[in-house]
């Protein structure tokens, strides 16, 4: 074990500002300064960028599977349900225990710089798995499925959920308008008329918001996720984004499941950026970007205190891509499996290249060698043997996309 250490000689990404050959100091799991301060110290080359690690902000673990399912252009998520439960995809996936499919869902995360997901399901399906998983999954947190009549009834109703987060002063998570029927477009007005939108409300989706909707979120300062891999695939069109920001509302980027969204968060801003250019003709800034899988999401579900930004105090989650130090947001807007370079969570070595294997040794932790994407990696874990099971139990050389191994 080790107790403290230094990184240093590394371009640091806080992500608000960038410091060139800079050093960290990690005591006990948390950042304790900028300066070499340890005698244990780890000097990385110059083009390791250390970013906070990435926080995922909508995902649906337990929908870890591979291909995608659907069958066009939906006008809402619930025919989109239907298919996807009636799916031999459905069926296939199921073959696996939920223990197994949390698994692979917490590996895909972690291998894409992800220490932190906000896993969008009732308390009672995740509990039993999260803490068991080598990705933290975000555990204070209420929730509704939809505000429509026909959502998935999930948690104990939308005034009580909401007003139950303010209480705790926790976030109240649920989706909205993903879709383009009369009823998905009332969701902000149910809201409204709940009074359940509020700086603790994470809304998720919102691809039929109006411009009245828009500016009732902003007035209410609750907080906006969004996913257009997800979107696009299952209806073709996402959420107006850039009056979204325009508006000042706070937004952040999730990956929803595989089984609709892209495969991970990387593949995810990447196409963030290409769909806002689509849509808008402009460039959605990489800066903005990072921040929208760092601070915006950390202040979202309400951990800002420890989590989405590296300052004194805040737990040692960090992740250290190979990139260009003269432009680290684009480096990391544009990094791809290969680039994954080391990841700590809580100033621990989770998932990195074999050239840091005395780093992991160092620390005594205890991981296994895989290969992914072609490239030598360090693992806590043994996702090796799960891809195993996963092809024992489909009966066949199952491919995941997402955990390439
Ligand atoms: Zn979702």
């Amino acid at each position: 074990m080790i107790d403290e250490f230094s990184l240093s000689s590394i371009t640091i990404a806080t992500p608000e500002k960038v410091l060139s050959n800079a050093s960290i100091t990690v005591t006990q799991g948390k950042i304790k300064d900028f300066s070499k301060s340890s005698e244990k110290d780890y000097q990385f080359d110059k083009s390791s960028i250390l970013f906070p690690a990435i926080i995922n902000a909508h995902d649906h673990l337990f929908g870890t599977y591979y291909p995608k399912v659907g069958t066009g252009t939906y006008i809402c998520w619930l025919p989109w349900d239907y298919d996807l439960k009636s799916s031999p995809v459905y069926e296939e996936r199921n073959r696996n225990t939920p223990f197994e499919i949390y698994l692979i869902g917490a590996y895909k995360n972690l291998i894409s710089g992800v220490t932190t997901v906000h896993d969008h399901i009732p308390h009672h399906i995740n509990e039993p798995y999260i803490d068991k998983l080598p990705v933290r999954v975000l555990k204070d947190y209420t929730l509704a499925h939809e505000a429509s009549v026909y959502d998935l009834k999930w948690g104990d109703g939308i005034d009580v959920e909401h007003r139950r987060a303010v209480q705790k002063n926790v976030p109240f998570v649920t989706h909205i308008e993903e879709g383009f029927d009369r009823e998905s477009m009332r969701g902000i007005d149910v809201l409204e008329d709940y009074k359940a939108l509020s700086e603790h409300t994470v809304l998720i989706h919102g691809i039929g918001f109006s411009d009245d909707d828009i500016k009732t979120i902003a007035k209410r300062k609750a907080n906006f996720v969004w996913c257009p891999g997800s979107n696009m695939y299952m209806f073709a069109k996402t959420a107006r984004i850039k009056e979204i920001i325009d508006a000042g509302i706070n937004v952040s980027v999730g990956t929803d499941s595989p089984a609709s969204g892209e495969l991970n968060i990387l593949h995810e801003i990447r196409f963030a950026k290409k769909i806002y250019n689509e849509m808008y003709g402009k460039d959605l800034e990489d800066k903005m970007i990072v921040r929208m899988i760092t601070v915006n999401p950390a202040k979202a579900f309400r951990v800002q205190d420890r989590l989405g930004s590296l300052e004194k105090n805040k737990i040692g989650d960090m992740l250290i891509i190979d990139g260009e130090k003269k432009d680290p947001y684009a480096s990391l807007v544009n990094a791809d499996f290969k680039d994954i370079s080391l990841v700590f969570r809580a100033g621990m070595p989770m998932y990195g290249d074999k050239r840091y294997e005395h780093i992991f040794k160092d620390f005594g932790q205890e991981y296994s060698h895989i290969t992914v994407d072609g490239g030598e990696k360090l693992i806590v874990g043994d996702p090796q043997t799960l891809m195993e099971t996963v092809r024992k139990n489909a009966g066949y050389k199952k491919e995941l996309p997402f955990l390439p191994i």
